[in-house]
């Protein structure tokens, strides 16, 4: 497999990753949410969205993992 064959797959997993994303964001639309959680964050038991609740990961500029959220 040549880089051109590699590239071109990574481009069309690329697409597929954001049609699923489209399809994530269109169910959680949809969602009459459940949400469980703590101080920091909460989770919806049906369609997993996240909320973060903790004034302090909104400000800062590095993405963080959901496990750097827990106290
Ligand atoms: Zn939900």
């Amino acid at each position: 497999m040549n880089v051109q064959k590699i590239r071109e797959e990574i481009k069309q997993l690329e697409r597929k990753i954001e049609v699923l994303q489209v399809r994530i964001n269109e169910i959680q639309q949809a969602c009459d949410h459940h949400f469980i959680g703590d101080a920091y964050y909460e989770t919806c038991s049906k369609c997993n969205k996240v909320n973060v609740l903790y004034y302090y990961w909104f400000t800062t500029k590095s993405p963080r993992k959901e496990t750097d959220m827990l106290p």
